[in-house]
């Protein structure tokens, strides 16, 4: 039928398309709608493009402003907040591999480790004084610890802020 549409139907295939619309309703009706169809749009009277519309449209698309938003804010947004998760990521990382090195190296500078040691319950100073159970250093590694929990929440809380904004984009773009 579409050979035929087309005009490219060869005389044998003309008769097999001729019998078989002769015998079958549902293609005999099929073959009248497009038939029609051919005719209405090969009736249509064409009209030619008025002189220069070819340069015309060439010359407006060359002329148009270059696409500045190649990112979306929520692309934008969501680099920002992948962004600031992996660089506590990173700081929570570097503080639990290298806490040993951090807590020697705070404990063995003079400025420091008084300020180490201003972190400390005035309970546990006391009662390391007295009982002589922890070293300076074990306390001081205790108060890094604590800080380092402190930082292990900020990564919580990164991971969760993440996933609230991750969801909240994926629910207005199905919308
Ligand atoms: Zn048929």
């Amino acid at each position: 039928m579409m050979k035929y549409m087309d005009r490219e139907m060869m005389e044998k295939e003309a008769v097999q398309l001729n019998e078989h619309i002769l015998l079958c309703k549902e293609c005999r009706e099929t073959f009248f709608v497009y038939d029609s169809m051919i005719l209405d749009i090969e009736n249509v009277n064409q009209v030619a493009a008025p002189e220069n519309f070819e340069k015309a449209v060439l010359a407006k698309i060359a002329h148009l402003p270059a696409k500045e938003h190649i990112y979306s804010r929520e692309d934008k947004l969501r680099a920002v907040v992948a962004s600031v998760f992996v660089f506590f990521l990173s700081l929570g990382t570097a503080l639990v591999v290298y806490q040993e090195q951090i807590v020697t190296y705070l404990v063995q500078n003079q400025s420091t480790a008084d300020y180490i040691m201003a972190f400390s319950p005035v309970a546990v100073a006391v009662e390391n004084h007295t009982k002589n159970l922890l070293s300076f250093t074990e306390m001081a590694v205790a108060q890094v610890e604590r800080v380092i929990s402190a930082g292990a929440w900020i990564i919580g809380l990164s991971i969760v802020a993440v996933c609230t904004i991750q969801f909240s984009i994926a629910k207005r773009r199905n919308r």
